[in-house]
């Protein structure tokens, strides 16, 4: 066994059930301490991913959404609770994740991810999770993480579907990035929103989940990455299947001559 780095007897036994995984360890769980990640939404996908980041001992966890909770969101998004409708978003999962542990950090910004905030904002951070909703903010955050050399684990849920993957186009020709796939945003009107073609609560539960532990595997440098690969969950058929991405070479955002983001 490693010896625990700069951990304390509280913190050994909080982690403990990490620190005896091999692929953890001392080492790992400092490591998960260290870490600053920011998830972008408090929603559904948000709920579970903060929750396990945050019991995770993520040291840092930065979380935005210029929202507030109403009651139509408590069906999936159970980080919040009744009582905390009317509330802003960022501060009921502020509390909620203060309770689980209070050792961490947690940074709440109540407002909307734009051009002209997303570069600062992002750049305080390791990695970032997108749990948004909608398309605008999925393109911004591929194309900031891009120029700022960050890791991005993007989750999405819709009915009874769902899909995950991580994008480091940064790191080399065979990680592709969201654009490669699909190069520029469709219209909002173009795909329904969750609000008008419903989403299965307990869906956003399996997709924040897997993406909280992508981010933990990006956060330590262990198993295999999802970078080039998107994961597709259906949860009527029970079944996980998976596509392999590659990269563009005529990707507006990250191709060897990419021309104006669309
Ligand atoms: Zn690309």
């Amino acid at each position: 066994m490693t010896s625990l780095p700069d951990l304390s007897e509280t913190q050994i036994r909080r982690y403990a059930r990490h620190i005896v995984l091999p692929e953890v360890g001392g080492i790992g769980q400092a490591r998960l301490i260290a870490a600053k990640v920011l998830v972008v939404g408090a929603g559904g996908l948000g709920a579970p991913l903060l929750q396990y980041l945050a019991a995770a001992g993520i040291g840092t966890i930065g979380v935005i959404d210029h929202d507030s909770v109403d009651l139509s969101n408590l069906q999936r998004q159970v980080i919040h609770r009744t009582g905390d409708v009317g509330m802003s978003k960022v501060e009921s999962a502020r509390r909620a994740l203060h309770d689980i542990n209070p050792e961490i950090d947690v940074r709440p910004h109540a407002e909307r991810l734009t051009e002209g905030n997303a570069e600062h904002l992002i750049a305080e951070y390791d990695v970032v999770a997108d749990g948004s909703d909608n398309f605008a903010t999925r393109y911004l955050l591929n194309d900031v993480c891009f120029r700022l050399r960050k890791t991005l684990v993007s989750a999405a849920i819709l009915r009874f579907d769902g899909q995950i993957s991580t994008y480091k186009a940064w790191a080399g020709p065979e990680h592709p990035c969201l654009r490669c796939i699909f190069p520029a945003a469709p219209s909002e009107d173009a795909v329904p929103s969750c609000a008008q073609a419903g989403v299965l609560g307990a869906l956003a539960g399996t997709l924040g989940a897997l993406q909280a532990t992508e981010v933990v595997k990006e956060v330590l440098g262990i198993g295999r990455s999802l970078s080039g690969r998107l994961v597709l969950y259906d949860a009527l058929g029970g079944t996980f299947d998976e596509m392999t991405i590659a990269k563009r070479g005529d990707c507006p955002t990250c191709g060897d001559s990419p021309g104006p983001a669309a």
